[in-house]
């Protein structure tokens, strides 16, 4: 689903150059469900929304589904954006003066899709994430895990074949965090592919498979053992 090679990607600043992406590949398979860990500053959200094609790299390459994601005009970036990948952020991002209901089916809009079935598409997911009760609350009116329970109704909204969530617990409490992940989970065992920035361990060992970041560079990329899994849901179960 992801193919990339030797990606690199700096920030210039006047005559400063930050150099953040040193080499990164690495490969996605569709339904995988893979975090990337790493220290704050390690670039993890450069990465990200270069595969979210929000950014575009200096240099190597990214496929998604097969495609080159290079110089698209933004007709074809939108498209691609559209079809390929769904958001979740830290911060929810959510509109505060539309309902849950106009959040979800507001970029179906966009998509060019009738009113009818954004409705019906909207309530479908809103019920997917257990929220079938608040799709005419205001976000304001929602706890931070509803509210990213929101997001995440959004982001699967159109049926995008990845889904991609920078620190999508960043701003919610342990047993919060906890259940936002298992709902991530059980979308990815519904088949979609899933990629996970994170800093925190534990949350980072509730996918399959963790690939850290470190200065840029990939220094460790491995599966999650069935006994750290355990280790991680066991801990999360302590602190609530
Ligand atoms: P992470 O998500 O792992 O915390 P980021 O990818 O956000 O890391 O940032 C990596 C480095 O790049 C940091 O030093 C950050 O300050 C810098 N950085 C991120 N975005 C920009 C930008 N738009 N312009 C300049 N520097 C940036
Ligand atoms: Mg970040």
């Amino acid at each position: 689903m992801i193919t990339i090679k030797d990606l690199h990607k700096s920030y210039k600043m006047g005559s400063n150059s930050l150099h953040v992406l040193k080499g990164i590949n690495f490969d996605v398979a569709q339904g995988e469900m893979v975090s990337i860990m790493g220290s704050s500053g390690s670039g993890k959200s450069t990465l990200l929304n270069i595969l979210g094609m929000l950014d575009e790299a200096d240099e190597g390459s990214y496929h998604l589904d097969g495609k080159p994601i290079k110089k698209l005009n933004e007709k074809i970036a939108a498209r691609y954006r559209n079809e390929f990948l769904g958001f979740i952020f830290q911060s929810f991002n959510l509109i505060n003066y539309k309902t849950a209901l106009d959040n979800v089916s507001m970029p179906l809009y966009y998509q060019g899709m009738k009113r009818k079935e954004r409705t019906e598409r909207a309530h479908h997911y809103l019920e997917k994430v257990g929220l079938a009760d608040w799709a005419g609350h205001l976000p304001n009116e929602m706890s931070g895990g509803q509210k990213q329970r929101v997001a995440i109704a959004r982001a699967l909204a159109s049926d995008p074949k990845v889904l991609l969530a920078d620190e999508p617990t960043g701003a919610l409490d342990t047993k919060t965090s906890y259940e936002v992940m298992e709902l991530i989970q059980q979308i990815n065992d519904e088949g979609k592919t899933i990629l996970v920035v994170t800093h925190e361990d534990d949350i980072a060992h509730m996918t399959k498979r963790i690939v850290n970041l470190k200065d840029g560079i990939i220094i460790d990329d491995s599966v999650v053992t069935q006994i750290r899994a355990t280790e991680a849901r066991q801990r999360a179960y302590e602190n609530v």
